[in-house]
Order: C-alpha cells, then sequence, then structure tokens
C-alpha cells in the first residue's frame, strides 16, 4: 500500500505530454548509419570457433545448477578421457558429452565429429599426405552424406553439391581450410 502524501507526489511527478514536433526541420534520427547486410563468408574467423563455442556451451548446460533437477541422481564422477575432467552427476549428460566430443576424435589433431564416416572424410583430407597428390589426378573429395558415393575434385564443388542435392545450408561448414602458419 503506497501512502496517500507519496502517491500524490507520484501523481505530481507524472511526465508532461509530449511537445509537439517543430513544423520546421524533419526529426533527425538518433543514429546516423544506413543498415546493411554483413556477409561473413564461410570462413571468416568470427565463425571459426563453433566446436570451442559447443563444447563450453555444453559444459556450462551440464554442470550449471538447474533448479529442475529432477533426474535420479547418480554420485558425480568424471569423464575417464585423458585430458577431460568434466564431472557428470548423471549417465545421460555424460553420454552426450562421449558422443559429442570423444567418439570421433581426429587422433592427429583432436578435432572430434559427429559420425565415423565425417572422420574418415577428415583424416584422409587434411592428415594423408598422397590425398592433395591423388586429388589432381582424380575426384577425391568424397560426399559427406553416409551412403553418397559422389565424390569431387574440390571441397568446392562438393559443399555446392551437398547444397544442391542434399539440401545442405549454403553455409554449412565441415572442412576449414588449413591455417595458413606463420
Ligand atoms: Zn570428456
Ligand atoms: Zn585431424
Ligand atoms: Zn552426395
Amino acid at each position: 500500500m503506497v501512502p496517500s502524501a507519496l502517491r500524490r507526489r507520484l501523481w505530481e511527478r507524472s511526465p508532461p505530454p509530449p511537445a509537439p514536433p517543430p513544423a520546421s526541420a524533419p526529426p533527425r534520427p538518433p543514429f546516423a548509419f544506413a543498415p546493411r547486410r554483413l556477409r561473413l563468408g564461410p570462413h571468416h574467423p568470427l565463425l571459426e570457433d563453433g566446436d570451442v563455442q559447443r563444447h563450453l556451451y555444453l559444459r556450462e548446460a551440464l554442470t550449471g545448477r538447474a533448479e529442475e533437477v529432477e533426474r535420479p541422481r547418480v554420485s558425480e564422477f568424471c569423464c575417464h578421457i585423458s585430458g577431460c575432467s568434466q564431472v557428470f552427476d548423471t549417465l545421460e549428460g555424460y553420454e552426450h558429452h562421449y558422443n559429442t566430443l570423444h567418439r570421433n576424435v581426429c587422433s592427429f589433431c583432436r578435432r572430434s565429429f559427429p559420425s565415423g564416416h565425417l572422420l574418415d572424410i577428415h583424416i584422409s583430407e587434411w592428415h594423408d599426405s598422397l590425398f592433395q597428390i591423388m586429388a589432381e589426378k582424380q575426384n577425391m573429395y568424397k560426399c559427406l552424406v553416409e551412403g553418397c558415393a559422389e565424390k569431387f575434385k574440390s571441397s568446392q564443388d562438393r559443399k555446392d553439391h551437398l547444397a544442391t542435392v542434399h539440401l545442405y545450408p549454403s553455409d554449412f561448414r565441415f572442412d576449414r581450410p588449413k591455417k595458413a602458419k606463420r
């Protein structure tokens, strides 16, 4: 309950009606910029660290103190993969973590992949020194879709195929180009 004296003061302080705009001079917008669409290429560094972000997000989501915890709890345990110290209190959380981050991991560069098929493709394209040599002579870039036998001259051709035949989003990104070192 607001004391009546205070209420009166609040009433008195209610804002005056807005002044009509001046007849001359059109109102100036508060900002002086023209909106324009910014097209970031699929390899733009801003978009680069999706894997890391996903990992951080999952870690947050899994260890965050959620209010609505009703699941049966097991005593906390750690991920057993060396170098990973994530702690879990549910098997589901652990399973999700394992499938996302440890099931298909490249032993050369530690990137993780959603399927063994993608991991195989990654290893041959990124870590097999014969790949580039062979790719100059024949189509070596396999379609990312399991069961599709198409191969392509370049990853760009594959990307076009993925977008047109398999309806992947055009900004889909599987293979980052190798970073130029130094
Ligand atoms: Zn782990
Ligand atoms: Zn790798
Ligand atoms: Zn295909």
